[in-house]
């Protein structure tokens, strides 16, 4: 994953979904200024033992402790607007309860999901 949420330069904001119109349906719009144009950056899913990573029509599968020191399975899904920032949704599952977080940063390197 190229865009670690975790690093130094992730800073931490209030939690919030803004969306959109779009182009009449809903669209997911940036957290920090309320753009519509919004990108999917990697994808990330840590478990017990395994950690995928989706990124540029990539899917990489590493082994993982993350069992040994987090309980619950941790979905990241990176997204990146086309004013300069990038913010992470972070899903963490244990016991019945999803928590959410976000992060965000100032990025001038993007790479996204496949799109047409
Ligand atoms: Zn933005």
């Amino acid at each position: 994953m190229s865009s670690n949420p975790n690093t130094p330069d992730a800073i931490a904001v209030p939690l919030r979904f803004v969306i959109g119109q779009g182009y009449g349906d809903g669209c997911l719009c940036c957290p920090v200024c309320g753009g519509e144009y919004v990108h999917i950056g990697p994808v990330n899913v840590a478990q017990g033992q395994t950690n995928a990573v989706i990124e540029n029509e990539q899917i990489t599968v590493k082994p993982c402790e993350r069992g040994k020191h987090f309980r619950g399975s941790l979905v990241q899904v990176v997204f990146w607007c086309e004013c300069g920032h990038e913010f992470t949704y972070s899903f963490q599952f244990h016991k019945g309860i999803t928590s959410c977080s976000l992060e965000s940063r100032s990025n001038d390197r993007f790479d996204s999901l496949w799109r047409d």
